[in-house]
């Protein structure tokens, strides 16, 4: 294609044992798929987990420092399991939704939490508060066949553990959220989905180095600068 102007670059994860990277397509992130982390966010037992998205060029590839970003004093960790899709559809159903999946990466969803919190109280959109520069670290993303990952995921800031749960408490379980999100979209090959954090979400300050994982999947760490 002749561009009139400069082209985007494609932004791309590496996968554990390939010399390929994962091109992104698009990130989804459901909220409030995690119980306990409802109930801190003061959320009703009964609402159901949803979607909402951030750019794609907020990925933050692993081994990279995240800059504190402007306009907020409450910046939180949001420790996540994130699905890479290889192939995609709409209306996908959840015995099936398996199959679109590549593999799996470990992510952070940075919030604005003060911008999200007067969001919510004025009716207003999210962009601001999730979908903004360098606000989804993540890391090399496991090529993966099978039964999802059920094990422990965590986050430390500075050393001291903030997050920790099993992935198996989610409510929305990931072949679940992959056909939930398709009757809303249709996924393709190169969407990430964020699939929600436990609870334990905290503030980070520029200087501290943040750590996580998933078991079985990875760990990513970056350092807020
Ligand atoms: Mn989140």
């Amino acid at each position: 294609m002749q561009s009139v102007i400069e082209a985007p670059a494609q932004v791309s994860v590496p996968v554990e044992g390939e010399a390929g990277r994962f091109p992104v397509r698009r990130v989804l992130c459901v909220g409030r798929n995690y119980a306990a982390h409802r109930r801190e966010m003061g959320g009703d037992d009964r609402d159901p987990p949803f979607f909402f998205s951030k750019p794609a060029d907020a990925i933050v590839p692993p081994g990279n420092d995240v800059a504190y970003p402007p306009a907020t004093a409450n910046l939180h960790h949001e420790i996540e399991l994130v699905v890479a899709l290889k192939a995609g559809g709409a209306d996908v159903p959840a015995e099936k939704a398996l199959d679109l999946v590549y593999g799996y990466a470990v992510g952070v969803d940075i919030t604005r939490r003060d911008l999200q919190n007067k969001a919510k109280g004025k009716g207003q959109p999210w962009e601001a508060s999730k979908g903004f520069d360098q606000s989804a670290p993540i890391s090399a993303i496991r090529p993966w066949t099978g039964a999802p990952p059920q094990g422990r995921i965590w986050l430390s800031v500075e050393g001291q553990v903030k997050q920790d749960a099993l992935v198996a408490d989610m409510i929305w379980n990931v072949a679940e959220i992959i056909a939930e999100a398709s009757k809303l979209w249709r996924v393709a090959p190169g969407d990430l989905i964020f699939t929600g954090t436990p609870e334990g979400v905290g503030p980070m300050v520029r200087g501290d180095l943040v750590k996580g994982g998933v078991e079985g999947v990875g760990e990513l760490s970056f350092r807020i600068v």
